[in-house]
């Protein structure tokens, strides 16, 4: 089995030195397809600098304007956060996020684990589009890493995942879920659906769009199910009424 297929992520990282030393903190742990979303500044000298023998990795960088972009054939997408939010996704320490990044990834789909951007961190439209969130424990007053040590950390328990993938097995979904691109498509009928019934009108529109994401998402519908959704949409649709 190979680690090679995790994509990790980086939306809108805004130091080089940062993006270089994630380079090398995957390369220590046998990790090498680096995603970035909106970078401030690449390439740069600074992450080169950084990376220190771990320059393939930068210069193998895909860079891209959208996190969906990267993460649209992802069946599994965990985005990195320390903070709790409102609706939250599933959520995840870092033992049992990489015993499934490892455990679906060995299926040979694509999987991708999301970290955000230096100061802010992820947005909710980017936990959007994804299906767990993953949150490292801290013991002091400050509950936010650094960007490079938060990478470094999931990647030494991806490594040590995939040196025993035995338990990691027992949490693979017994049918694929749908992927992003698919489940934002239902989302989208859904809305449509909704509205031509009034259902989603008023202050609460965002919130119930969040919740029946949040519902749909845990659910992680496969292929076959989603289309069973699709119909459910169809019959709730109220044309031309
Ligand atoms: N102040 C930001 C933190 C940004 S740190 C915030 O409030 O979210 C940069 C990135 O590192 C975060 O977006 C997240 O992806 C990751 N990270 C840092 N600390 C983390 C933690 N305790 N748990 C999970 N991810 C963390």
């Amino acid at each position: 089995m190979s680690i090679d297929d995790i994509r990790i992520v980086l939306v809108e990282p805004s130091h080089p030195g940062n993006i270089g030393a994630v380079a090398r903190a995957m390369n220590t742990m046998g990790l090498t397809r680096l995603s970035l979303v909106r970078p401030r500044i690449f390439p740069s000298a600074e992450a080169d600098d950084r990376a220190v023998g771990s320059i393939p990795i930068l210069r193998s960088a895909r860079v891209v304007g959208e996190l969906m972009d990267v993460v649209g054939d992802c069946r599994l997408v965990i985005g990195c956060s320390a903070r709790a939010r409102t609706f939250p996704l599933p959520e995840l320490e870092p033992r049992a996020c990489a015993a499934l990044l490892v455990a679906e990834s060995a299926g040979n789909d694509p999987v991708a684990l999301v970290f955000g951007t230096e100061r802010t961190g992820l947005e909710n439209r980017d936990l959007d589009l994804c299906t767990h969130q993953a949150v490292i424990p801290t013991g002091g007053g400050i509950s936010s890493l650094n960007l490079a040590a938060a990478v470094q950390l999931l990647c030494y328990e991806i490594h040590l995942a995939a040196r025993e993938p035995g338990d990691a097995t027992a949490a693979r979904p017994a049918r694929r879920p749908s992927h992003p691109i698919a489940m934002e498509t239902f989302y989208d009928h859904l809305e449509r659906a909704l509205d031509s019934r009034g259902f989603l009108e008023g202050d609460l529109r965002e919130a119930t769009k969040t919740k029946l994401r949040r519902l749909f998402g845990r659910a992680r519908p496969s292929p076959s199910e989603l289309k069973f959704l699709h119909s459910l949409a169809k019959m709730i649709h109220a044309e031309g009424e």
